[in-house]
């Protein structure tokens, strides 16, 4: 009677996680049309991946640091991707054994390039009078305090639809996300910032494949420290494995 009961459950757990494998794979479907335009600067960013890896500057996540379970993430609020990251995160955090994760999301446009100084006192038409970065420093701050956590992940992504509208390649974007590492890390035990704040970076791709017709999604963290020491190399390899040309711009257009 026990062993049959048994059977039932585990009759149930299969079917139960058939269902669930299968709404996630048309989630996916569904977030891969929702995109549906050509990526022209995707050769460019390849080999800036490439150059990024072997430099240090991008690199794997650790799923066993804090920033893992507990913390505040100043994500991109695109829709086309913003579910991924949610699940990617709570995947890795299933995988390593976690009994408890606590996060909170700070979700607008640009995630953390909305907290970089000199891009948000631009003189421009679309971001003024508001400054996004400084409401995006309140909601960390707000966020920290909610959770009562110390860990902040700083992600954006590409292609991303804010960085379009700045005119920023994917070089600009690192750049800015470092920035606004530094910037959050200046504030800790300052204006209600904890003393020991962590600050991590991360960088988010969604690459179209032709071949099967779906996105290669992938996250890196991104040493602030790495990038400072090698941004220099960084664009010295990539110009000269680019004919001459430095600046990778996001061509992609993003709803
Ligand atoms: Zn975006």
């Amino acid at each position: 009677m026990r062993g049959s009961l048994e059977k039932v459950k585990l009759f149930l757990l299969a079917w139960t996680a058939r269902i669930a494998i299968r709404a996630l794979g048309e989630i996916r479907a569904i977030l891969d049309r929702g995109h549906g335009h050509a990526h022209h600067a995707l050769d460019d960013v390849i080999r800036l991946k490439e150059i990024m890896e072997d430099l240090g500057v991008f690199g794997r996540l650790n799923p066993h640091g804090s920033s893992f379970d507990k913390k505040v993430k100043v994500a991109c609020g695109d829709g086309s991707h913003f579910l991924d990251l949610v699940l990617h995160d709570f995947l890795l955090a299933v995988r390593r054994g976690s009994k408890k994760i606590i996060q909170h999301f700070v979700a607008l446009n640009g995630g953390a390039l909305a907290l970089s100084e000199s891009l948000c006192t631009q003189e421009d038409e679309m971001f003024s009078p508001i400054r996004d970065d400084l409401v995006v420093l309140n909601h960390i701050r707000k966020a920290l305090a909610i959770k009562q956590v110390n860990d902040v992940v700083l992600s954006i992504h590409w292609p991303c639809g804010v960085a379009e509208l700045h005119h920023l390649s994917l070089l600009d974007q690192i750049e800015h996300l470092v920035a606004a590492k530094e910037r959050l890390k200046s504030l800790a035990g300052q204006h209600g910032f904890p003393v020991d704040l962590k600050v991590v970076c991360e960088v988010h791709f969604a690459r179209y494949d032709e071949l099967t017709g779906r996105y290669v999604r992938k996250t890196y963290h991104v040493s602030a420290t790495k990038w400072r020491a090698q941004k220099d190399e960084v664009v010295r390899r990539f110009t000269e494995a680019n004919g001459g040309v430095a600046s990778v711009v996001t061509e992609t257009v993003v709803a």
